[in-house]
């Protein structure tokens, strides 16, 4: 029955007509009964069309029917199954028939009933009510909610778990509409498996893009929207203000480091389970020579780069006695207060030269 509530969204024709041209011939496709269907829709989790063709089609010689399948030995199941992987779908798929032989035979075509059969979610349900049965159900997964996103620029996180449900609606509306559902089904899958592909969609050959809001921004790629999942490192660095009267030392950072070429105080990334005492005191040996004390911390400096956050711990340190020479192939400087401005330093460092604290440390020596 079709219905004309409201007017077909401008991408449903032209994918319908596509679909009608370009279609894949697939044995389920061209012969859609319901075992026929229900078996292809379990080979189709996790696994793609032409890899599943071969295996379909010696299922199919090997049980041919729902009551072979049933009666069949879990091994000669499973042996059909070798080598298309994840192997609780040929478990659940041989219950399914199982218990479907056991309640009369029929495969249901209420995609309720069929979700309370082993191994079938929502999407599987709908794929086997519409593309067996004609019923009006949108399958919705990650490749339906791609090229939708996509249609409409849909700036929505796709990943939101209310997402599918609001999906789910929208297409029923429509597919309500459409005079094949399994056909208006299959050819969103179509286009997502052949044009609207994740990385690199072929919107030049897509029958969808005068309707397609993700080509006119010029950013199909852009959508589906994730949400920045990335965790930024962070680090924890300890620097040293080592005086020598009224003049502090100061390192370049060679320049295959970040930041390279720049001017900083020695210092490094604190080890496991060392203190920030403990680092400077450690870092200013391996890069100076010099044995110094430092102080507990006077500061905190937060920064974030691109690609992680830090927190550097400054600590003042005392000299020994007698300052030997500062071994060290870094080019290095013992500066007054008034030359720091003549060396570049990372922004970081300016937070420092910014603290009373750090103006204090100079007045003081
Ligand atoms: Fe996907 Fe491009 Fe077609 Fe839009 S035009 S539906 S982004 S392939």
């Amino acid at each position: 029955m079709t219905h004309h509530s409201e007017p077909l969204p401008d991408w449903v024709p032209p994918l319908l007509a596509w679909f009608k041209r370009h279609q894949r011939i697939l044995p389920w496709r061209s012969e859609p009964t319901p075992y026929r269907v229900l078996v292809s829709e379990f080979m189709l989790q996790q696994t793609q069309v032409a890899t599943v063709i071969p295996y379909f089609e010696r299922f199919m010689r090997a049980f041919p029917t729902l009551a072979d399948l049933a009666a069949a030995d879990q091994a000669a199941v499973l042996k059909q199954w070798e080598g298309l992987g994840y192997y609780a779908r040929a478990r659940r798929l041989q219950e399914c028939a199982r218990m479907i032989m056991a309640q009369g035979g029929e495969i249901p075509a209420d995609p309720a009933e069929l979700a309370r059969l082993p191994g079938i979610g929502l999407y599987t349900a709908a794929a086997i009510a519409s593309i067996a049965f004609g019923r009006s159900f949108p399958v919705v997964d990650g490749n339906v909610l791609r090229v939708r996103a996509r249609l409409l620029a849909d700036p929505a996180d796709q990943s939101r778990a209310s997402i599918k449900r609001q999906v789910y609606n929208d297409l029923l509306a429509i597919i309500r509409q459409v005079d094949d559902p399994s056909a208006f089904n299959q050819a969103l899958m179509e286009i997502s498996a052949l044009v609207c592909q994740p990385r690199q969609p072929r919107c030049a050959e897509c029958p969808l893009q005068n309707a397609c809001r993700a080509v006119a921004e010029g950013a199909a790629t852009a959508y589906p929207r994730r949400p920045q999942t990335k965790v930024v490192p962070h680090y924890h660095v300890a620097v040293g203000l080592i005086f020598n009267g009224d003049r502090l030392l100061i390192m370049q950072r060679s320049t295959e480091q970040m930041l390279g070429g720049l001017w900083e105080f020695p210092g490094g990334k604190l080890e496991q389970d060392e203190t920030p005492v403990q680092a400077v005191e450690r870092e200013v040996l391996e890069e100076t020579g010099l044995q110094v004390q430092a102080a507990p911390p006077l500061a905190l400096i937060r920064h974030a780069y691109s690609h992680f956050r830090m927190t550097m711990h400054v600590c003042r340190c005392t000299l020994p006695d007698t300052i030997g020479e500062i071994l060290s192939d870094r080019p290095h400087h013992w500066v007054k207060r008034e030359e720091l401005n003549a060396f570049p330093f990372p922004t970081a460092n300016h937070k420092i030269f910014a603290l009373p604290a750090f103006v204090e440390a100079f007045n003081h020596d």
